[in-house]
C-alpha cells in the first residue's frame, strides 16, 4: 500500500509509534523513526534490521523549527520523497487541577500540540514541493469528553482535532490530507503506567470488551496514509471499541 513512499513517525521508538513504523515498512514505505533521544532512537533501529536501509532514525527536537526542518530534509535527501508524516509522539497526565504545575501543563502542550505544529509545517513545505502528501495526527478518545484529572491532556489532545480539521481545510489546495486516529485504552508503556484499577475500570466500559492492540491502532494509521483514504480528510479515526469514557 506505500511502496516507494517515505514516511517520518514521531515517537516511533515504542508503543503505538513502533507499530505504526512497523505496518508502514510492511507496507512498502521507507521510514524515519523520529524519537527524543539517539539511544531509544537506536535500540529501536536494533529491533527493525530486517528492513535495512529502508529504516532510518532522527531525534530533533521536534518543538524547534530549525532542527524539525534539516532533519526532514535529510529524510528527503536519503530516500528522494517526503510523503507521510506521523505526528505521534505524545506525553500524558493525570495530575489534579489542585497540584498542576504550569511547567507540567507547558511540557504536555509542547509535545503534544506545539511539535505537531513545528513538524506539520515542516512537511507540509516539503509536501507541496512535491505535490502532496498525508499527514496522521494522534488524537485520543478523551479528545471528545474530556477526562477526570490530568486537564492539560484532553485540552491538548481538543487541540490536535481542532489543528487536523483546520489544517485539512488549509492544506487540500497542496493535496495534502491531515487527519487524525484517536486510540481508546491501548496497551502500550502509557497504559501500564495508569493504576491497575483504573484500566480495569475503563476496560470494562469498553461495548468491544478489551483494551486495543497497537497494531490495531497502526492499521488506522495505514489506512490513512495511504490511496485507499484518498477522497478522506479533515476526520478524527476513533479506534476505541466504541468506549466512551
Ligand atoms: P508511549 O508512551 O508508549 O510512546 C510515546 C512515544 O512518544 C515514545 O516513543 C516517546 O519517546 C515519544 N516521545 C515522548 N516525548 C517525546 C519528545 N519530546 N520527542 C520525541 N518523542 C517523544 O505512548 P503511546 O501509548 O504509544 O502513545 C502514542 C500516541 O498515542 C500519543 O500521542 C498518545 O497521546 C496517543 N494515545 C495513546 C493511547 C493509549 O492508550 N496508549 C490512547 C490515546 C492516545
Amino acid at each position: 500500500m506505500l511502496k516507494g513512499k517515505t514516511a517520518v513517525v514521531t515517537g516511533g521508538t515504542r508503543g503505538i509509534g513502533f507499530a505504526v513504523a512497523k505496518k508502514y515498512l510492511d507496507a512498502g514505505a521507507n521510514v524515519a523513526i523520529a524519537g527524543s533521544r539517539q539511544e531509544t532512537v537506536e535500540k529501536a533501529l536494533s529491533q527493525l534490521t530486517e528492513y535495512g536501509d529502508r529504516v532510518m532514525g532522527i531525534w530533533p527536537d521536534l518543538c524547534s523549527p530549525d532542527a524539525v526542518a534539516e532533519a526532514f530534509g535529510s529524510v528527503r535527501e536519503r530516500y528522494g520523497s517526503f510523503d507521510i508524516l506521523a505526528n505521534n509522539a505524545g506525553i500524558s497526565s493525570r495530575t489534579s487541577i489542585y497540584d498542576y504545575t504550569l511547567d507540567e501543563f507547558t511540557k504536555i502542550m509542547d509535545i503534544n500540540v506545539k511539535a505537531v505544529f513545528v513538524c506539520s509545517q515542516a512537511a507540509a513545505r516539503l509536501m507541496r514541493e512535491q505535490g502532496g502528501g498525508a499527514i496522521i495526527n494522534a488524537s485520543s478518545m478523551v479528545s471528545e469528553y474530556g477526562q477526570p484529572s490530568g486537564c492539560g491532556y484532553p485540552a491538548s489532545k481538543f487541540a490536535v482535532d481542532g489543528m487536523t480539521k483546520s489544517l485539512a481545510r488549509e492544506l487540500a489546495k497542496d493535496h495534502i490530507r491531515v487527519n487524525a486516529v484517536a486510540p481508546g485504552v491501548t496497551k502500550t508503556d502509557m497504559v501500564a503506567a495508569l493504576p491497575r484499577e483504573m484500566v480495569e475500570r475503563i476496560s470494562a466500559g469498553i461495548p468491544l470488551g478489551r483494551p486495543g492492540e497497537p497494531e490495531e491502532v497502526a492499521d488506522a494509521y495505514l489506512y490513512l496514509a495511504s490511496d485507499a483514504s484518498s477522497y478522506v480528510t479533515g476526520i478524527v479515526l476513533r479506534v476505541d471499541g466504541a468506549a466512551r469514557n
